[in-house]
């Protein structure tokens, strides 16, 4: 059975392309990487459309250029495994015991960091913040007390996360829970699932306010569309 031009570079590896060349061949084995499987989607409103509680220069540089090197790091470790690339990203994220010693590091921060963002983006709107509505409502205030509460507990988790790192509010096996995670690691690892999840790395607040981290945690109350809360939660 004849091989395909990538199981027959695979086999051969480029360098022994020329000593077979063809000219489809050679021009197949100069093609760059693939830019896949993962791609950056651009932001779902305008990078200014946060102002004045997220500054535009804050979102185009943590979009373009922080979000940017997860998906490529990614990608680059899934194109050295090509049995793990078909896996969805949550599968591997759950199960990060089960890809390959020599990418885990690579897709538990890399791929942590492309979800971690993906989620942040979709989470945030103009005109939004203000208090939970429907779904998002009633589960806050059963599990703890009140939205004002629910805010205080989250802030302080916020707060308390030493270094770079994410705040949530997971689904564990039906309870809401607040944690924090380090560095991107994810909700999944830990075996809960993400509905809100809030980004405390330096680079999502230092342009606008320095070191000041409770300013910007304040400031993300008035951007969280609890529209897309709810949408999670159902
Ligand atoms: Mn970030």
């Amino acid at each position: 059975m004849p091989m395909t031009r990538r199981e027959l570079l695979s086999t051969v590896g480029t360098a022994a392309v020329a000593a077979v060349a063809s000219p489809r061949l050679l021009a197949f084995a100069q093609t760059p990487a693939p830019a896949g499987p993962y791609t950056l989607g651009p932001l779902p409103y305008l990078a200014a459309a946060l102002e004045p509680h997220i500054d535009e220069q804050t979102m185009t540089i943590h979009h373009d250029r922080h979000h940017q090197t997860y998906v490529t790091g990614l990608n680059a470790a899934l194109a050295k495994a090509p049995a793990v690339a078909s896996r969805s990203l949550e599968d591997l994220l759950r199960n990060l015991g089960t890809v390959p010693e020599g990418i885990r590091a690579a897709v538990q921060n890399h791929g942590g960091g492309h979800f971690n963002h993906m989620q942040f983006w979709t989470l945030m709107a103009p005109n939004a913040g203000g208090a939970p509505t429907g779904a998002a409502a009633a589960a806050i205030t059963s599990t703890f007390g009140s939205f004002e509460t629910f805010r205080d507990r989250f802030n302080q988790a916020a707060a308390s996360r030493f270094g770079s790192g994410w705040v949530w509010l997971s689904d564990e096996r039906g309870k809401l829970v607040i944690h924090s995670t380090a560095n991107q690691d994810t909700p999944f690892a830990e075996g809960r699932t993400p509905i809100i999840g809030l980004d405390v790395w330096e680079h999502a607040y230092y342009l606008k306010h320095q070191n000041r981290r409770a300013e910007y945690v304040s400031a993300f109350w008035n951007v969280i569309d609890w529209a897309e809360v709810n949408s999670r939660l159902a």
